[in-house]
């Protein structure tokens, strides 16, 4: 066991976003997190990502306390992040998004205007071959398809050779087939790097196709968890999903205003408008 989340709790004003959310995450598995809107994914996930600190509860990494810790330091003991929207910063090439990564990454601090342009790039060549994004190296990151930034996020993402990877919505906005493929590349480097993936996702091809285990939240408590084919036969889980007309089919509705701005890396907030956006 990697990650392991006991008893949290979370409160706005009278709302209990989060009650009681226990779970582990082990070293190699994909762990999905669903639910209705409304059900505390994010909340959740804002709380182990640093984001969000838990009225009470525990959470630990190969038991240290990750309590009281900001994003970035999270980042240094290798818990990563990757956004739902498009956080890079547009103006710089799709190598140099990931120097600047690999810049945080040790320690260095930087600025969006500050090129990273000699920094590690064999290395960042090399992550971006991970993502197949080398051949695009070169070009601004604001000339990316919207697949592509996603992928680019995902070689951000790994620069600090994350033991745990939050991927909030990683595939939000993309075509089926483009899903499949990112989830795919996933499991690639969940495999060959031993790291452990917990993501939100709302489209349930998605979860069930690629996830080895699933959680479900509703009314901010976990009702189920198990496999994909375990919490699909579920009945508390078809009630949550099928008795409020809604099926696994899934809608999808953007989180993006509830994202922070802020650069996953570098804590700077992206003022530039994007081009690079989320096109739902
Ligand atoms: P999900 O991601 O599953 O859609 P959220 O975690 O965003 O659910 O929200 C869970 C509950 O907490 C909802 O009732 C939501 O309105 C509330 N909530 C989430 N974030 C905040 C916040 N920053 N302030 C107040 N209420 C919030
Ligand atoms: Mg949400």
């Amino acid at each position: 066991m990697l990650l392991d989340v006991r008893h949290l709790h979370k409160a706005f004003g009278g709302n209990q976003a989060v009650n009681d959310v226990s779970f582990s995450l082990h070293a190699g598995e994909l762990l999905a997190l669903i639910g209705p809107n409304g059900a505390g994914k994010s909340t959740t996930f804002n709380l182990v990502n640093g984001q969000l600190a838990p009225d009470s509860g525990h959470i630990t990494l190969d038991g240290v306390s990750l309590l009281g810790l900001q994003p970035h330091e999270l980042w240094r003991l290798g818990v990563s992040r990757t956004f739902q929207i498009a956080q890079t910063f547009g103006s710089l090439t799709v190598v140099e998004n990931v120097q600047m990564a690999l810049l945080s990454a040790d320690g260095q601090s930087l600025s969006p205007w500050r090129r990273a342009t000699h920094y590690r790039r064999n290395d960042a060549l090399a992550l971006l071959a991970q993502v197949h994004l080398h051949e695009q190296a070169n070009r601004p990151c604001s000339a990316l398809a919207y697949g592509d930034v996603k992928r680019l996020e995902l070689a951000m993402a790994l620069a600090n050779e994350p033991r745990v990877l939050l991927m909030d919505e990683p595939t939000a906005g993309m075509a089926p087939d483009e899903r499949h493929a990112l989830m795919d590349l996933t499991r690639r480097l969940v495999t060959q790097r031993g790291v452990a993936v917990l993501f939100t996702e709302h489209s349930m091809d998605v979860v069930f196709g690629h996830a080895d285990r699933v959680l479900v939240m509703a009314r901010g408590a976990l009702i189920a968890q198990g496999t994909p084919a375990q919490v699909q036969a579920d009945a508390h889980v078809q009630a949550v999903y099928f008795g409020s007309g809604k099926t696994f089919g899934g809608s999808h509705t953007s989180q993006a205003s509830e994202e922070a701005s802020r650069h996953p890396m570098t804590g700077l907030t992206t003022s530039q408008p994007s081009t690079t956006g989320d096109p739902s």
